[in-house]
């Protein structure tokens, strides 16, 4: 009854906006405590050279799990934290549990375990973020080789200034970047061309398209040539299937990742995945 009286007034209150804003809300108090009481913790999804089956290295994936044990995707958690500025301490948390677990597979006979890092644009663009990352790295004793930092094409795509000078001292640490969810902005080659990266991070969705259509297969074939005419490693997210491993190998693709090879698992499986793999048979 009270909802039928209020309905004039409702089109302001709880119109599809205000509750997303006030869900947001709550969600935004939830990830900030759940912070501060370890609640947030990283994954490792492993990436293998696509032909040998070779493991190469892993990428550090977030994930949240609440007090009442749901999780929440990062999908819907990193940008709230983006917005909120939250994503400079969580970022500076991966960052330093991914170098911590470098050490470790360094120490366990991984001379050249590559881990990869997601890097939100306000890190990228913060002031602090060079500084933080040689802090990382020395505090943790392990080299740039070991590290790569994975941003995505429209952010390489942003500011083009500020991107070449930051993505210079990346590099000048001794770290690879690859450009993550490569294919979704399409944007200027040209551009694309003067930034120093190191790899191309095809997007599941062409992964996908790739196996279901010709058209597909075209385009997961422009994208591969693209990067190869650019003399960079091309890595496919998202494989799921064999028939998808062979078709991306045959399209000229180096690595992959994605469920066909292994899940994002916690630290422990990880060495005993590692340990597996470079097993004779
Ligand atoms: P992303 O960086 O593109 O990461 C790849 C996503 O694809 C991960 O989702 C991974 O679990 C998922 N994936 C991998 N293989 C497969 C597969 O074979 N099939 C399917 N269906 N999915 C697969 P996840 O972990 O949910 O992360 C989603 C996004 O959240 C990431 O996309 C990244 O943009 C962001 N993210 C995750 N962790 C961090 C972080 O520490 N910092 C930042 N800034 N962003 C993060
Ligand atoms: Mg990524
Ligand atoms: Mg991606
Ligand atoms: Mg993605």
């Amino acid at each position: 009854q009270a909802k039928a009286q209020h309905r004039g007034s409702s089109q302001y209150f709880s119109s599809a906006m205000g509750t997303d804003a006030r869900e947001r809300f709550k969600l935004l108090k939830g990830l900030r405590a759940g912070f501060e009481e370890n609640r947030l913790f990283v994954v490792y999804q492993p990436q293998v050279e696509l032909e040998s089956g070779r493991s190469i290295g892993a990428e550090a994936l977030l994930r949240w799990r609440t007090e009442e044990g749901n999780f929440v995707p990062p999908d819907q958690f990193i940008p709230l934290a983006e917005k909120s500025g939250l994503i400079i301490s969580i970022g500076e948390f991966v960052l330093r549990t991914a170098c911590h677990q470098v050490k470790r597979m360094l120490e366990l006979g991984y001379p050249d375990f590559r881990m990869c890092v997601n890097v939100s644009l306000a890190q990228f663009r913060h002031p602090d973020f060079i500084a933080t990352l040689q802090r990382a790295l020395r505090d943790i004793g392990i080299n740039g080789h070991n590290l790569e930092l994975e941003i995505t094409e429209s952010m390489a795509m942003e500011d083009t200034e500020l991107v070449m000078h930051v993505l210079a001292e990346i590099k000048r640490c001794g770290i690879t970047v690859a450009i993550d969810d490569f294919g979704t902005g399409f944007s200027s080659l040209s551009h694309l061309r003067q930034l120093d990266v190191d790899r191309l991070k095809i997007d599941r969705a062409f992964v996908r398209e790739a196996q279901s259509s010709t058209a597909g297969s075209t385009i997961a074939q422009m994208v591969i040539n693209l990067g190869r005419g650019l003399g960079l490693t091309v890595i496919a997210e998202g494989i799921e299937g064999e028939e998808q491993r062979q078709q991306l190998l045959a399209l000229g693709c180096h690595e992959g990742q994605g469920y066909l090879f292994a899940r994002p698992m916690a630290a422990d499986q990880l060495e005993q995945w590692m340990e597996q793999q470079t097993q004779p048979g």
